[in-house]
């Protein structure tokens, strides 16, 4: 069944950067399919994740992922309860071995909480940071001092916070990349098999928030700590289809339905395009004068998460206040770094960002 949107409902214009914006056609089918779940008589979160019905839902969410993102065989995806920063614990719990040692990237606010959290579990190196540059730029690939012996080395691909984004990925030789991509997944394609594990929150790009999808490579199973969870042991959740324990079966559903979309929206490539429109659109009016100001290097502007401040502070009250009355909702910046941010994921349309545009010309031009 095709997805279709066909509600009059009132919808404003949502920047939120996370939860965050979801297709309408997807809470629409939801909202269809809520009392009577394809023809069983009853709502999906009533019945046993053994039954059927869920086993072909998860069989299929995890099939639509792995087209989108041409994820191999030799890749397990689990889809697993505590968010993403549930995995900055289960990352080194599972991975650091018996030596326990894992190199880091210090890029913004979610990197620096990835390195606070695995420092619990190992020794943890700081192998380079953009501290120094309030993380408006990323730390050169030939300045980082990575060790040989270390279990892995851990970046975020995107600092939501911040709005800084790898373009590119680095290189890492011989040892497994691991990366937060938790706001950019499935905004464009992504070489999976440069990476041994990708991680991502769903309530970014994908769904409900509480779920946490896991892209793991198999030679990386079976090295956990003896003391880490079941419930966080990638092996046996592997092993267990992520059924271990009651999984987060609505998030899990709504995820699927979101894949579902993203594929009849023409896949990854589709996204990409209609992605660097968004941000280009709104990089240009940001650009254009000294008005506002998006202080990212413009080689690591993320695609995803922009934020931007005005020339002149005293102005941010009226400008949120008149974006709101004008349903543009979710731009206030994070409290970490001030200002604005307006979070452009899949489910944000070419024409909701044409509104923003408009209404940052409009605000210009009466205020600047
Ligand atoms: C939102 C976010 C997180 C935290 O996600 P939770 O699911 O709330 O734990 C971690 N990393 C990045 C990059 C994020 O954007």
């Amino acid at each position: 069944m095709k997805m279709t949107e066909h509600s009059t409902q009132h919808r404003v214009h949502n920047f939120n950067a996370g939860p965050a914006a979801l297709p309408l056609p997807v809470l629409e089918r939801v909202k269809e399919e809520l009392l009577d779940y394809r023809s069983t008589g009853m709502s999906i979160l009533e019945m046993s994740h053994r039954g059927k019905e869920v086993g072909a839902m998860a069989q299929a969410a995890e099939q639509a992922l792995r087209r989108l993102l041409a994820i191999g065989p030799e890749y397990k995806v689990l889809f697993l309860a505590g968010g993403a920063q549930g995995q900055f614990a289960a990352i080194p719990m599972n991975l650091m071995g018996p030596h326990g040692r894992a190199d880091y990237i210090e890029t913004g606010s979610w990197s620096a909480k990835a390195i606070a959290e695995a420092g619990r579990y190992g020794h943890v190196h700081v192998a380079a940071s953009s501290r120094a540059e309030r993380f408006c730029s990323l730390p050169p690939r030939e300045h980082w001092s990575l060790h040989e012996d270390a279990a892995y080395v851990h970046l975020t691909l995107n600092e939501t916070i911040e709005g800084v984004e790898f373009l590119t990925i680095p290189e890492t030789g011989q040892v497994p990349l691991v990366a937060d991509v938790s706001s950019t997944i499935l905004s464009r394609p992504l070489a999976v098999d440069r990476f041994g594990l990708l991680y991502a929150g769903a309530q970014k790009n994908m769904g409900p928030a509480g779920l946490a999808i896991v892209i793991v490579h198999e030679e990386l199973l079976g090295r956990a700590a003896a003391t880490t969870p079941g419930i966080w042991n990638y092996a046996l959740q592997a092993a267990d289809g992520s059924m271990l324990n009651t999984p987060p079966v609505f998030a899990w559903y709504i995820a699927g339905l979101v894949f579902q979309w993203l594929e009849e929206q023409g896949g990854l490539e589709a996204m990409a395009r209609r992605n660097e429109q968004k941000k280009d659109l709104l990089y240009a009016v940001l650009d254009e004068a000294d008005f506002y100001r998006n202080p990212v290097h413009p080689t690591c502007r993320s695609w995803m998460n922009i934020p931007f401040l005005l020339a002149d502070s005293a102005l941010e009250k009226p400008f949120l206040q008149q974006a709101e009355a004008a349903g543009l909702m979710g731009l206030k910046g994070h409290r970490a770094v001030g200002g604005m941010r307006a979070s452009l994921y899949n489910a944000v349309s070419l024409e909701s960002v044409e509104v923003l545009v408009g209404f940052l010309k409009d605000f210009r031009a009466r205020y600047g």
